[in-house]
């Protein structure tokens, strides 16, 4: 089951909600009900504290919402594709479709999405200091202001994957270019902060019994496994350095015809060439990725007499690589794609063919040398 379900597109990017969205949006609406405005407006009575409360929350997501697409809209100034927003358990998240492209790209469009917390943090306290509505909308305002600059406090800690996290590794980056370095010291920064915030959570929690401490705890926890993520995705981009797609790829792999018959190519098919795809060619162009799971297993009754062309993944649906194209961009490409590997060309001929497997062995064999 999908987690996420896309609610509609800004601008051409896809806004997703994740299911957790929901339980932490009655959460914030009952905790400003119950507890923080009649702590800060006492005497309304309690039809405006709810009214108060949903139209804050709302607000508050909104502004979620507007942070990250300042990311997402400088992102594309940037030249990166986006894959879409998704709002979760902890705010909002940009997904990029590939890595940043310059140190400087990093660094707008990490600090994009702070400077619009920035504006409608001034702009709700200026609002509620200024004007004198009632008593009401000038509370729900004054909250307003106050939780998005502690959006803004909070995403600035120099902990990657945070906004301040990017913009740290973007200036490491840039002082010694060296990406994978970079990201190991914003990752561990990370790791550090998300201990720092499960400890003090959960001390306060033993002091107070307060539900904030647990929350801490919990968005401490949460740094934590997203840190390790970072770091995981540095080290892979480190092994792979230098590499190219001519280093790892399977070299002159065994073709299919496109037009011979599933058994006509079921039967070409010693026992000892099993692979899981087969590149299909039609008079030395290419075609596609042929799955063998669509012979292999089956028995082939009526399913022998169909050509290969017609049970193909085309050639639209494969990532294509140059072999002269770099290890580090095309495990993003692979990764990204559902398919998991793709086919290697140079000067429109196939050479080869690149599997998420034929990276995974390098960096097996890479590391295992290291140590
Ligand atoms: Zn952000």
């Amino acid at each position: 089951m999908n987690p996420n379900f896309t609610i509609g597109r800004i601008a051409g990017i896809r806004i997703s909600l994740n299911w957790s969205w929901l339980i932490v949006f009655a959460i914030v609406v009952w905790s400003l009900v119950a507890d923080v405005f009649p702590a800060e407006d006492p005497g309304l009575s309690k039809t405006t504290y709810a009214v108060m409360g949903v139209a804050a929350a709302v607000v508050f997501f909104l502004s979620i919402l507007l942070h990250e697409l300042g990311h997402a809209i400088v992102a594309r100034r940037n030249g990166m594709e986006i894959e879409g927003i998704t709002l979760w358990l902890f705010g909002g998240v940009a997904q990029f479709k590939e890595m940043f492209k310059s140190p400087g790209a990093e660094f707008r469009i990490g600090i994009a999405g702070p400077c619009v917390s920035l504006v409608l943090g001034l702009a709700f306290v200026g609002a509620a200091a200024l004007t004198t509505f009632s008593t009401a909308l000038n509370g729900t305002l004054f909250w307003l202001g106050y939780i998005n600059i502690f959006l803004l406090l909070f995403n600035l800690l120099p902990a990657l994957p945070l906004d301040g996290g990017r913009v740290l590794r973007s200036a490491l980056w840039k002082a010694k270019g060296d990406f994978a370095w970079a990201t190991r010291i914003a990752a561990t920064f990370g790791r550090l902060f998300g201990y720092l915030m499960i400890a003090a959570g959960a001390l306060s929690f033993v002091a107070y019994r307060s539900v904030g401490s647990l929350w801490l705890a919990l968005i401490g926890w949460f740094l934590l496994g997203a840190a390790g993520g970072e770091r995981s995705v540095g080290r892979v981009h480190e092994a792979l350095e230098g590499l190219h797609v001519r280093d790892l790829m399977t070299r002159e792999p065994v073709v299919a015809p496109a037009d011979a018959t599933f058994s006509e190519f079921s039967d070409s098919l010693g026992a000892l060439n099993r692979h899981n795809t087969y590149p299909v060619v039609s008079n030395g162009e290419v075609l596609g990725l042929f799955p063998f799971g669509a012979v292999d297993g089956h028995p082939l009754g009526e399913w022998g007499d169909r050509l290969v062309r017609e049970g193909m993944i085309g050639r639209d649906r494969v990532a294509i690589f140059d072999s002269e194209d770099s290890a580090e961009d095309a495990l993003d490409q692979l990764v990204a794609g559902e398919i998991g590997r793709g086919l290697v060309v140079h000067d429109d001929q196939l050479v080869g063919i690149l599997s998420v497997s034929d990276l995974k062995r390098a960096l097996d064999q890479r590391t295992a040398f290291r140590r």
